[in-house]
C-alpha cells in the first residue's frame, strides 16, 4: 500500500485539486502554446498553482504533465524534452505541496490509436507512457494519475507502464464519459461497467472519472462504477456544462452550486473529490468545506 492509499485509509475522504489548464490560461497560456514548456519558462506560475490548491484545502495536487508524453511533445518540437519537462513539473508540484499534500503525476492520453485503428503497438504505447512516468517518478512522486482516458486498451497500457516503472506506485486511472442515449459512454464506446471492471483487473488502485461532465452527471457515473469495483473512486468534474461565449468554451458553475452536490457524490461512492475544466481554488475551497462537514 502506497502513500495515497495510506492517506485515504486514515482520512476516509480526500479533496483533490482543480483544473490546471484553466489556471495556466488565466496566467497567459495561449491556445497553441505547449503547457508543459511552462514548467521551464514559467516555473513560478506552475508552482503557484499547486500552492493555491493546497491553500484551498486540497489533500492532493497533480502535476503540469497532462500532455507530457513523447508523441504529444513532438507536436511542439519538444520530443527530446520528455524527461526534463516531466521531472521539473513533478519537482514544482512537490515544492508547491510543501510536504503536506500528496502529489500525483498527471498522465493524459497520447492522442494516438492502438493497432489496428492506429499505428502504435501495445508495446510502443506502453514504452511511451513508461518514458513519461519515469520522468515524473525520478523527482520523487509516488502516485500517478492516468486521466481523461477514452480507450480502455490505452488506459491499460498506461497502468502496465506505471507498474513496470515502479511496482510500488499508487495508480489512479480515470475515464471521460459522455451522456448518450445508451447511458454514459466514452468517445470509444466504453461504459461505466466495463471501465470499472477492466481498470480494476489491469491493476489500478483508484478508479473514477474526470472531465466531460459536471458534478451532477458524475453522481450516476460514480454509482455505476462502484457497483463493479471495490476500488476507491476519484471524481474530477467540470464546473458544469460547457457554454460557448464569444467563440470560447467556458464552464461557469459556481463553487457553491458545485459544492451542493458533493454529499450526493460521496453517497454514490466517491472518496476523492476534486475538479476538472473550469474549476478554480474557489471551487476546491467550497468542496473542502463540504467534505469537512461530512467528516465531522
Ligand atoms: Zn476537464
Amino acid at each position: 500500500m502506497g502513500i495515497l492509499l495510506d492517506r485515504l485509509a486514515e482520512k476516509r475522504l480526500m479533496v483533490s485539486d482543480g483544473a490546471w489548464g484553466t489556471m495556466l490560461q488565466a496566467s497567459g497560456l495561449e491556445p497553441g502554446d505547449c503547457p508543459e514548456e511552462w514548467n521551464i519558462s514559467h516555473p513560478d506560475v506552475v508552482r503557484s498553482i499547486a500552492v493555491e490548491y493546497v491553500k484551498a484545502g486540497a489533500d492532493m495536487v497533480l502535476t503540469n504533465t497532462f500532455g507530457g508524453s513523447r508523441v504529444k511533445l513532438e507536436k511542439f518540437g519538444f520530443g527530446d524534452k520528455v524527461k526534463e519537462f516531466n521531472e521539473i513539473a513533478a519537482r514544482l508540484s512537490l515544492e508547491g505541496a510543501g510536504g503536506s499534500a500528496i502529489v500525483a503525476g498527471s498522465v493524459g492520453p497520447t492522442g494516438e490509436f492502438l493497432e489496428p485503428l492506429g499505428e502504435l503497438s501495445e508495446q510502443q504505447m506502453e514504452d511511451i507512457f513508461a518514458e513519461q512516468i519515469s520522468g515524473i517518478v525520478s523527482a520523487g512522486v509516488r502516485v500517478i494519475c492516468i486521466e481523461t482516458m477514452t480507450a480502455i486498451e490505452e488506459a491499460s497500457c498506461a497502468i502496465r507502464a506505471a507498474r513496470k516503472v515502479d511496482p510500488e506506485l499508487d495508480i489512479i486511472t480515470t475515464m471521460t464519459f459522455d451522456p448518450t442515449p445508451n447511458g454514459f459512454r466514452t468517445m470509444m464506446g466504453v461504459d461505466c461497467e466495463r471501465a470499472a471492471k477492466v481498470l480494476t483487473e489491469a491493476g489500478a488502485d483508484v478508479i473514477g472519472s474526470n472531465c466531460g461532465n459536471g458534478i451532477e452527471q458524475m453522481i450516476p457515473i460514480t454509482a455505476e462504477m462502484s457497483k463493479y469495483s471495490d476500488r476507491p473512486i476519484l471524481i474530477h468534474s467540470n464546473a458544469g456544462v460547457p457554454e460557448l461565449i464569444d467563440g470560447k468554451t467556458v464552464f461557469r458553475q459556481s463553487p457553491e452550486d458545485m459544492a451542493a452536490k458533493v454529499k450526493d457524490l460521496v453517497e454514490a461512492g466517491a472518496s476523492i473529490v476534486g475538479g476538472c475544466c473550469g474549476t478554480t481554488p474557489a471551487h476546491i475551497r467550497a468542496i473542502r468545506a463540504e467534505i469537512d462537514k461530512l467528516l465531522a
